[in-house]
C-alpha cells in the first residue's frame, strides 16, 4: 500500500502556482486577490479558510476574509457578494459553506459572479464543466484528479465507483472521471443513499478506483474492496475524542489497497491547491494571460 500524499502534492502544485505568480508580479502586474467570505463561528469552517488563507500567502496571492454574524439576512449577503462581484481588485470570490439555515445556499451560489467563482459550484461553471468546456472545476474534485494526475494513476479504461452525490464532491467527480479530460474516461457509477446494499457491493467489489464522499466514519470497510484498489477518502468526520478520521477504516482497508489518501493529509490539502489553481485561473482570464 501507498499513500496519495495530499500534503506534498499540494506543495508542489502551489509552488508552481507561486512560481508563475512571481513573473507576473515581475512584468509589473498587481497580485492575483481571493475573497472569502464567512458567516458564524462554525469551527470546522474557520479552520478550512484558515487554511486557505495561508495557501493564498504561500501562491503570493492577496487576500481578504468578510466575516458576517450567524444573523447576517440573505440580502445582507447577497449585497456583499454583488460589490465584491463589481470589485475589479477580487479575482476569486469564496463563500464558505455551510451557511445559517435561514439562507439559501443555492442563492448565495448563484450570485457570486461565473468569471470569480474559484469553487466552480455556479450553475454556469458546472454546467460548461459537464459539457466538457473551460470552466472553473469544482475544487475538490479538481484536487482528487490532480492527486491521481501527480501519482500517474491511471484513470483511462478503469472502473471507478463514487459514494455519495453530493453537488459538491460526488456529483462533480463522477462527470470529470468520466468526461473525456486530460484525467478521465473512467467508467464510473455512482452510488447514494437509495443504492440497495448489495448493488453498492457488487459494484465497490470490483472498482479499480473508489471515491467516497458519505461523511461516515468507517463506512468502506475491508469485504468491500478488491484487492489494488485505489481508495479516495474524502470524508472528513471529527470523532468525540477529537480526531479527524475519513469515510474508510483505514486500519483494515489500507493493506488491500495499492494506493489510498490519508485523512488528514489528502483530498482536505487538494482541495486548497486546486483553489489556487482557480485563483490564478481567473487572475489569468482577467489579464488575458495564457
Ligand atoms: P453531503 O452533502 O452530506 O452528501 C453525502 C452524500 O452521501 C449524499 O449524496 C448521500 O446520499 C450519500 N450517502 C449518505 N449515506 C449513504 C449511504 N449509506 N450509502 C450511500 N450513499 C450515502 O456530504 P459532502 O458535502 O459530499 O461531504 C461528504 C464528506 O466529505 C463529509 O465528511 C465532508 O466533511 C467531506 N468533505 C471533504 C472535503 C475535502 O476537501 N476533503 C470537501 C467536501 C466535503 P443522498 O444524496 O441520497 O442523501
Amino acid at each position: 500500500m501507498k499513500l496519495l500524499d495530499g500534503k506534498i502534492c499540494a506543495e508542489s502544485l502551489v509552488a508552481d502556482v507561486a512560481v508563475k505568480v512571481n513573473g507576473y508580479i515581475a512584468s509589473g502586474l498587481r497580485k492575483p486577490h481571493m475573497t472569502v467570505i464567512l458567516v458564524g463561528d462554525h469551527a470546522p469552517s474557520e479552520s478550512y479558510v484558515k487554511s486557505k488563507i495561508v495557501s493564498c500567502r504561500k501562491a503570493g496571492f492577496d487576500s481578504a476574509l468578510l466575516r458576517f454574524p450567524e444573523t447576517v439576512s440573505e440580502s445582507e449577503l447577497l449585497a456583499a457578494i454583488t460589490a465584491i462581484n463589481a470589485d475589479p481588485s477580487t479575482d476569486g470570490l469564496i463563500v464558505q459553506l455551510p451557511v445559517p439555515q435561514h439562507i439559501n445556499p443555492q442563492n448565495i451560489i448563484n450570485a457570486i459572479a461565473p468569471e470569480k467563482d474559484i469553487d466552480g459550484f455556479h450553475p454556469t461553471n458546472f454546467g460548461r464543466m459537464t459539457l466538457g468546456q473551460k470552466a472553473f472545476r469544482p475544487a475538490t474534485a479538481y484536487g482528487i484528479c490532480k492527486l491521481l494526475q501527480f501519482y500517474e494513476i491511471t484513470v483511462k479504461g478503469k472502473h471507478c465507483v463514487v459514494i455519495g452525490r453530493s453537488n459538491i464532491v460526488g456529483k462533480p467527480i463522477s462527470i470529470m472521471l468520466s468526461n473525456d479530460f486530460d484525467i478521465g474516461n473512467a467508467t464510473v457509477t455512482l452510488t447514494h443513499i437509495e443504492t440497495p446494499r448489495e448493488l453498492l457491493l457488487d459494484e465497490t467489489r470490483r472498482a479499480d478506483i473508489i471515491v467516497v464522499a458519505v461523511g461516515i466514519p468507517g463506512f468502506v470497510t475491508e469485504d468491500m474492496v478488491k484487492e489494488g484498489v485505489v481508495m479516495i477518502d474524502v470524508g472528513i468526520n471529527r470523532l468525540e475524542n477529537g480526531s479527524l478520521v475519513g469515510d474508510v477504516d483505514f486500519t483494515r482497508v489500507s493493506s488491500k489497497c495499492s494506493w489510498i489518501t490519508p485523512v488528514p493529509g489528502g483530498v482536505g490539502r487538494m482541495t486548497v491547491a486546486a483553489l489556487m489553481i482557480n485563483t490564478l485561473m481567473a487572475y489569468q482570464n482577467n489579464f488575458d494571460l495564457t
